[in-house]
């Protein structure tokens, strides 16, 4: 699915997931769009859904009784290593290994302990080397830049796609963020060949930085705060105008719809920036 955005020069956006509305919401906008799509678990994410079993059991069932025809991807996004082992067994189809905490030397030897497993049974996996700014479940980094050197390294441990720190952050960015590192990308992408790269932290940065970064080798990005800040206004708005207290309007599928369709716009949005439409 990367190797073939990467030569095709757009991006697949990685969706992350915490429920039911969520997961309806970007399954259904992918297929209305023909786009490959990729469902993002974090640690935490797995846990409030009860676990990985029930989120398995969830996309596979909506999978089929949605009709779905794109190319879907299930990943665990930022896994420890007992996260991945957990994934592997759950039946997901992809794993994000982020040993980017560890020195070098571990972060290696994890990481290609995990490229086995996870091709012995099916499934890609993505390394994370410099650890990408922001909060993401507990785990804080401070937005620094990866080295080159250690990206090919890493890359060539056999994994499917690379997280690399080029100055990007988890969350809303800061009013004195100084933008994404294209030189820091360059050298990643001159180093690792025709693998595909990840940006994580894909909430606020500036178009023009996407395309940038695609054009340089992106074939992954990750989307998460905005769908919830999107889902987070959609919902106030029908509380605030007292349409909650309307009729049935207190009806849970009534009062996640606004919400629901503004992830579901979010996500069209992106997939149009990143150049996934139509390319299912
Ligand atoms: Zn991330």
């Amino acid at each position: 699915m990367l190797k073939k955005a990467k030569a095709g020069h757009y991006a697949v956006g990685q969706f992350n997931i915490n429920n039911l509305e969520w997961t309806k919401a970007i399954l259904q906008t992918a297929q209305d769009l023909n786009s490959p799509v990729i469902l993002g678990v974090s640690e935490g994410a797995g846990k409030y859904m009860t676990g990985y079993k029930t989120v398995v059991g969830m996309v596979n069932g909506m999978l089929e009784e949605m009709n779905i025809t794109v190319p879907v991807a299930l990943h665990l996004d930022h896994g420890s290593y007992e996260g991945c082992l957990k994934c592997v067994e759950a039946g997901f189809s992809s794993i994000m290994f982020d040993g980017s905490h560890y020195p070098i030397d571990e972060n290696v030897e994890k990481t290609k302990e995990l490229v086995k497993i996870a091709h012995d049974n099916n499934m890609s996996i993505e390394a994370e080397v410099g650890s990408i700014g922001g909060e993401e479940d507990g785990v804080i980094g401070k937005g620094e830049c990866a080295d080159p050197e250690e990206c090919k390294m890493v890359a060539d441990l056999g994994i499917d796609f690379l997280a690399a720190g080029i100055g990007n952050i988890h969350g809303k960015y800061p009013d004195n963020w100084e933008g994404l590192s294209f030189e820091t990308l360059d050298s990643i992408q001159q180093k690792t060949g025709d693998m595909p790269l990840v940006l994580h932290g894909g909430t606020g940065i500036p178009e023009d930085m996407i395309k940038k970064a695609i054009d340089l080798g992106v074939a992954k990005i990750n989307v998460n705060t905005e769908c919830q800040l999107s889902f987070a206004a959609a919902t106030r708005e029908y509380i605030e105008a007292g349409k909650d207290q309307e009729g049935k309007g207190f009806d849970p599928r009534k009062l996640l719809k606004p919400g629901t369709e503004a992830i579901m716009a979010t996500v069209k949005e992106k997939m149009e920036l990143f150049g996934s439409v139509g390319k299912a």
